[in-house]
């Protein structure tokens, strides 16, 4: 039997490759939507319904955790004004990979990753970084071997909402610019 880890979804489209590729090697992911960050609600719950769409085209469960974005402010404000790639995104990614590895604890899956590394605006290393702090984080760098382009070809063959800001509402600005 293949065994479970749970992949947090920064979005459909990027989880839709990572899982392909975690399939690939051996595993049976669960995906995880715990985005506190995506501002705002409707665009949130507008991610959220892909993310249901895609685990249901791919027969996989999801499981998801509440929109946390102000207690998710309180946390980044201090570096509000940093470009994207700055501090504000190290402790975006930790708050959210802090929420998938309490989950994965919680449902009692001994690994966990994330499909933010599939984009080509995130520097795997930093994700990295952030989810060493948490045991049984796994580091997948999902945008090797054109793991990006995978995740466009995927959602055009699903039909699932790209958005076209990273999230929250510092990034929207910057709209095109991301994932
Ligand atoms: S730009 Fe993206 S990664 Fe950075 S803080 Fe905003 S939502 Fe998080």
């Amino acid at each position: 039997m293949n065994k479970n880890i749970l992949l947090h979804a920064c979005c459909a489209p990027c989880a839709s490759a990572s899982s392909k590729r975690l399939t690939d090697q051996g595993y049976a992911p669960v995906l995880i939507f715990a985005n506190s960050n995506i501002f705002p609600h409707k665009e949130f719950q507008r991610r959220l319904d892909a993310a249901e769409r895609l685990a249901e085209i791919l027969n996989i469960p999801l499981v998801f955790s509440p929109w946390e974005h102000e207690a998710w402010l309180e946390q980044v404000m201090p570096w509000a004004d940093e470009p994207e790639g700055g501090k504000r995104c190290e402790i975006c990614f930790h708050w959210n990979l802090s929420t998938t590895a309490q989950k994965a604890a919680e449902l009692g899956i001994q690994e966990f990753t994330t499909s933010l590394t599939i984009s080509p605006h995130k520097s795997s290393e930093t994700i990295f970084a952030a989810g060493r702090a948490f045991d049984g984080f796994r580091e997948f760098n999902f945008k090797k071997q054109n793991g990006f382009a995978e995740s466009i070809r995927l959602s055009r063959a699903f039909g699932l909402y790209r958005q076209d800001y990273c999230g929250c509402e510092f990034s929207i600005p910057h709209r095109s610019s991301s994932p």
